[in-house]
């Protein structure tokens, strides 16, 4: 069993929590190739680290605010080290990385600095060999991911390596230049790492556990998802669940590798299995559910549209042309409505208007603006009758106005549009119908069943004390009958 694990900056932010990371990783053999973040906030109004080098860069012109951010970077790291009480001095690291800041060598290379002396200090806290991405995560001329030539320095060079420490979110050029992913890019580094090396399971360590099937700012107590497919999460992330990048599942999905997200405050939890299939059944019919506020719909109306062939063609190409892209578009037979996210359209809304009055010639159009999408996301719905009527049961109960409905073919997913305002009402009511009944069913259920127990207990108390009475009338006669004999 080989594992690929990358633990995030909030799992690597102090001491302590490299402390926590170390027993995990010291706990299962497997656990060989590790992808530290750079060290992420210690409390909700701490600065990542990676923020600060990034204001490091815009300030290496101006001396004394310049020292100052490199001073604070210089002594999170050193509290690490401190804490762990391991021999370790970044001083020519530093001193370099300023040479570098000062000749403005690309604020790209100061973001990965973050990872870079994180892993220094995981290597040797783990006794594991410290590997630069730079040497095997390429990227080619134009700063695009090269996956070809990547995959095979990777497994070229960790191959050949019992246990190594690469940090994550960067690469290099040909040239040795350095770039970065795009934030949050760690979780790439992991995926490819886990693909190149064909491992079993990439894991993912961070701070919550697992996949949450709502988002917690809005159902605090929510639960996290067992299993869940690439598929879906692909769904959730889009309507705007995040866990992971969303660029880190194409290469382990690629490979048929798992991903178990996992929480480093909290190991002994499952977290979430991201999957490519599974036959197992979501707890709950749905899998998750997600949504954004912000968007607008254009409705445009015209007789006979039904016959005019090109009609949405033509319709899409007007936003095309202004850049913009479309979300949704439900038609009817002489309407058509496309959703399309609000920022973008603000900027270029007549355009839009006279491009459309100009190519299709309406009869009537009409702009809805401030409005909120909703996804109900699950594999369970393909195979359960009646959950586009809960949805919409639900959502009735709770007052809420449906603007939208679109259900794709896949049955994956369900997606609702309501008004912003309605948003977190909506969210509510669906977490109830779907998660919070079945919850309350099954507790109802097991409540029932104890106290079931409980009354065969009684009834079994109940016998064995008629059978106690009975034996001791039954001696009592005995001895009575004993004594009249003996009498
Ligand atoms: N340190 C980088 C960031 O803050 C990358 C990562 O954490 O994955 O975005």
């Amino acid at each position: 069993m080989k594992k690929v694990v990358k633990f995030g900056g909030s799992s690597l932010a102090s001491a302590e929590q490299f402390e926590k990371v170390g027993k995990i990783i010291r706990a299962d053999e497997s656990r060989r190739y590790v992808v530290p973040s750079a060290p992420g906030k210690r409390f909700s109004e701490d600065t990542k680290v990676t923020d600060l080098l990034y204001a490091c860069y815009e300030a290496a012109k101006e001396e004394a605010k310049f020292k100052a951010i490199l001073e604070k970077i210089k002594s999170r790291y050193q509290e690490i080290i401190d804490g762990l009480q391991i021999s370790l001095s970044l001083e020519e690291d530093f001193e370099e990385i300023k040479e570098n800041f000062k000749n403005q060598i690309g604020n790209e290379y100061a973001a990965s600095r973050g990872e870079y002396l994180n892993g220094k200090i995981m290597a040797v806290y783990l006794g594991y060999e410290f590997v630069d991405p730079a040497e095997i995560i390429r990227f080619d001329g134009n700063g695009q991911f090269d996956a070809e030539i990547t995959e095979l320095l990777v497994a070229r060079k960790l191959n050949t390596i019992e246990r190594a420490v690469v940090p994550g979110f960067y690469g290099a050029k040909e040239n040795g230049e350095i770039k970065t992913f795009s934030r949050g890019g760690s979780d790439i580094t992991g995926s490819i790492l886990a693909g190149a090396l064909d491992v079993d399971l990439y894991e993912n360590w961070t701070d919550v556990s697992g996949v949450m099937v709502t988002d917690p700012r809005i159902i605090p107590n929510t639960k996290s998802i067992d299993t869940i497919t690439y598929r879906e999460l692909r769904e959730l992330s889009y309507m705007g669940a995040t866990v992971l990048h969303e660029d880190a599942i194409f290469p382990v999905r690629k490979a048929g590798i798992p991903i178990n997200i996992k929480n480093t405050n909290a190991p002994e939890e499952e977290g979430t299995m991201i999957v490519e299939d599974t036959c197992k059944k979501p707890l709950y019919t749905i899998t998750g559910i997600a949504g954004k506020k912000g968007f607008c719909s254009l409705f445009i109306e015209k007789s006979m549209m039904n016959a005019e062939i090109g009609f949405g063609r033509k319709v899409l190409q007007v936003l095309e042309e202004q850049g913009i892209s479309f979300e949704h578009i439900p038609s009817g037979i002489d309407t058509m409505t496309v959703f399309i996210h609000q920022d973008e359209f603000a900027e270029k809304e007549q355009q839009v208007i006279a491009g459309v009055h100009r190519t299709v010639n309406p009869d009537y159009m009409e702009l809805e603006s401030d409005l909120a999408l909703i996804a109900v996301v699950g594999r369970g719905m393909r195979s359960n009758r009646g959950t586009a009527a809960r949805i919409f049961a639900a959502l009735a109960h709770a007052n809420v106005n449906v603007k939208m409905i679109d259900q794709g073919s896949s049955e994956l997913n369900i997606i609702v549009g309501v008004k912003n305002e309605d948003f977190e009402v909506a969210i509510k009511a669906l977490y109830d119908i779907f998660v919070d009944l079945i919850l309350h069913k099954q507790y109802n259920q097991l409540q029932l069943d104890i106290h079931q127990d409980l009354y065969r207990l009684l009834y079994l108390c109940l016998c064995v004390q008629k059978c106690i009475i009975k034996y001791h009338f039954y001696k009592r006669n005995l001895r009575v009958e004993e004594e009249k004999l003996a009498f």
